[in-house]
């Protein structure tokens, strides 16, 4: 039976340590020192590390990590990884050592240009890796990408079954659901997820992981097709929107200059 168990690191990053018997492997640990914390305290070996973008928030701490254990490192084929030893591009299939995973890998490309996503079952439950990207009830920054190449990525993480588990790598939830509701303030399932998120966080939990299920009728940038989405966001540009890449487009703009 796995565990995961977030490993909250610098302001709002998680580190996700997938547990299976006296194994981890460790997803985006932009951190060595909690991780090795975690995993002495909890007396277990590190198996594998798995990076989802080159971000140093991300991958920081794979030297640190390797100093202590030889193990292998996944990584995007297409970006810069400290360590990586598998790199990795749409249509690979990984088996993760120690831990009984097996990812499929998705290329996601926006936040980076070579951003990728691991999906797979975890006890037979279904979960996605998705870093910088997908966040719950928002979306990365296009540092590195196209509009229309991270509607495409974030359509891709959509189109995952309902109940598939979002892991991402920032505790955003609550500032997210903020700009959601200027977006879609009659959004009900968005207002019931509010209260929901704000009680985990008044008890100090996390709000993930999340469901593609939830952001699929919460998430406005998985909803730039909806007529109440579009509306908005052509009333905030003060124009016509052709399309749901422009849509997206819109909103991603709005988000960077909201208060
Ligand atoms: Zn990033």
């Amino acid at each position: 039976m796995h565990s995961i168990i977030p490993i909250p690191a610098f302001r709002d990053n998680y580190i996700w340590l997938i547990r299976e018997g006296t194994r981890a492997a460790v997803v985006d640990p932009g951190d060595a020192a909690p991780v090795i914390a975690y995993l002495d305290r909890e007396r277990l070996q590190l198996s594998a590390i798995i990076a989802t973008h080159h971000h140093n928030d991300h991958v920081g701490g794979n030297l640190g990590l390797l100093a202590r254990w030889q193990v292998p490192v996944f990584g995007p084929a297409r970006e810069t990884i400290p360590g990586r030893t598998n790199a990795l591009g749409e249509g690979d299939r990984i088996e993760v050592p120690g831990v009984d995973v097996r990812f499929d890998v998705l290329d996601i490309p926006g936040h980076t240009a070579g951003h990728i996503a691991f999906v797979g079952s975890l006890s037979s439950a279904p979960a996605v890796f998705c870093g910088d990207t997908l966040f719950a009830v928002g979306c990365g920054r296009l540092f590195e990408g196209t509009p229309a190449e991270m509607w495409s990525s974030l359509s891709k993480l959509a189109a995952l079954a309902p109940e598939t588990q979002v892991f991402c790598g920032h505790e955003y939830t609550l500032a997210n659901i903020r700009f959601a509701l200027a977006v879609e303030p009659d959004n009900r399932a968005l207002n019931a997820r509010r209260s929901r998120e704000e009680q985990r966080r008044a008890l100090g939990q996390p709000t993930l992981p999340s469901t593609i299920g939830e952001e699929r009728a919460t998430n406005p940038f998985l909803r730039a097709e909806q007529t109440a989405v579009k509306m908005a966001a052509e009333a905030h540009a003060g124009r016509s929107l052709a399309n749901a890449v422009a849509t997206f487009a819109e909103l991603r703009a709005w988000k960077n200059a909201f208060q």
